[in-house]
């Protein structure tokens, strides 16, 4: 029997197909998942409009999608820990398990990561897909699909926290309040930060941040990142011991710096311009600590935990839900923002 495999094809700048495509074969430890939901990043956005991320071009058509959720149909033999119809969040990116990071434990940074729809890999949104079985997560009954696929943001939220080293009781400036703005906010509060106030340049956002536990909100309306700063410290009623940046905006990472308390912390989430001009002595001077964050690594266990214990609720983020079918109107909803879109979750499954 031929499965139907219709797939989210992006061939080029602005030129999304639905397709089909081949069932792949799986390996030993591999996993054949029949796709469920698959949340639209802004990555796969960027692709699409502007047909490359930085180096990373779209050269062949390349199928979109890196929010995964799925249902695991077939198991290799040598997988142990899942069977079929085991509901699955699918962490995206596979490294090489045999580099000095990865044996490290920092295999975010594995040079020969197989990260979905980062070219030249396809990525997940399509009916059929195969995956690494270490790199499914098997869904608790009371987890539901879609929130498998916000593993996939949450997981970099937990991963920035960690950076950051917040913990009970740290004030947290967050800088942009998009989806990953969102999850790092959520996984803050969760994680003991007491004052979190977040930052954007659109209304909507940050009531969808106040709406979400932020104790306070700045609209951003001028460039000035010192007097913003000052503006920062008034509503928190002192400095923030940590800043996350998440817009990658030049005047939000000198807002970052300035707001910062002495000896504190901003770790750089957001991923804007190549490069930009920072008041890097005054970080220097005052011990502002300047990290990086990329992607994740061990992340997703803790993100399902939080989400499983109820710790934090990731459902206010899913505004908009399209079937694979309707993927066009759903890359132009997240292109948008239109009807105030934050998370738009595409459905992979055939209708019953
Ligand atoms: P998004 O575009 O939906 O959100 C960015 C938000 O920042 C928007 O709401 C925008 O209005 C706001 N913004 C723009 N300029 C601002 C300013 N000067 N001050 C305050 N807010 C401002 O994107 P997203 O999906 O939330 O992702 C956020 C960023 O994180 C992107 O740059 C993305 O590339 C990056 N990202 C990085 C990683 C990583 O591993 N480091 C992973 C995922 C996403
Ligand atoms: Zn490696």
């Amino acid at each position: 029997m031929v499965l139907d495999n219709l797939s989210v094809l992006l061939y080029g700048k602005n030129d999304v197909r639905l397709e089909q495509t081949p069932v792949p074969e799986i390996g030993p430890n591999e996993v054949l998942l029949r796709m469920a939901k698959v949340g639209i990043c802004g990555s796969d956005v960027s692709f699409l409009t502007k047909g490359h991320i930085g180096d990373f071009v779209v050269k062949a058509p390349m199928i979109l999608g890196h929010e995964p959720a799925g249902v695991v149909a077939k198991c290799g033999k040598d997988v142990k820990h899942l069977k079929p119809g085991d509901r699955v969040a699918i962490e995206p990116g596979v490294p090489c398990y045999m580099c000095d990071y990865c044996k490290g434990g920092k295999y975010n940074l594995c040079p020969d990561v197989v990260f979905c729809a980062t070219p030249p890999h396809h990525g997940t949104m399509r009916r059929y897909y195969k995956h690494a079985a270490d790199f499914c997560f098997k869904l608790p009954d009371h987890v539901t699909l879609e929130e498998g696929a916000i593993l996939e943001p949450l997981s970099v939220g937990v991963h920035a926290c960690r950076r950051a080293g917040v913990t009970l009781g740290s004030t947290v400036l967050v800088c942009g309040a998009g989806p990953i703005g969102l999850v790092n906010l959520l996984t803050a509060k969760a994680m003991g930060a007491t004052k979190v106030c977040i930052t954007d340049i659109v209304e909507n956002r940050l009531k969808a941040a106040k709406e979400m536990g932020a104790d306070h909100t700045i609209l951003v309306s001028s460039g000035d990142a010192e007097a913003l700063a000052k503006e920062v410290e008034k509503v928190m009623g002192g400095m923030p011991d940590i800043t996350i940046e998440c817009s990658g905006a030049e005047p939000s990472i000198r807002l970052g710096i300035f707001a910062t308390k002495s000896g504190g912390v901003m770790v750089l989430v957001g991923l804007g311009p190549a490069e930009v001009k920072v008041p890097i002595v005054n970080a220097a001077v005052r011990e502002v600590d300047i990290r990086g964050v990329f992607r994740y690594a061990n992340c997703y266990p803790l993100a399902l935990d939080m989400i499983a214990s109820g710790k934090i609720n990731v459902k206010p983020l899913i505004t908009h839900r399209f079937k694979l079918e309707e993927a066009v109107k759903a890359f132009e909803t997240a292109r948008t923002g239109a009807g105030g879109a934050i998370k738009v979750m595409i459905s992979c499954e055939l209708e019953a």
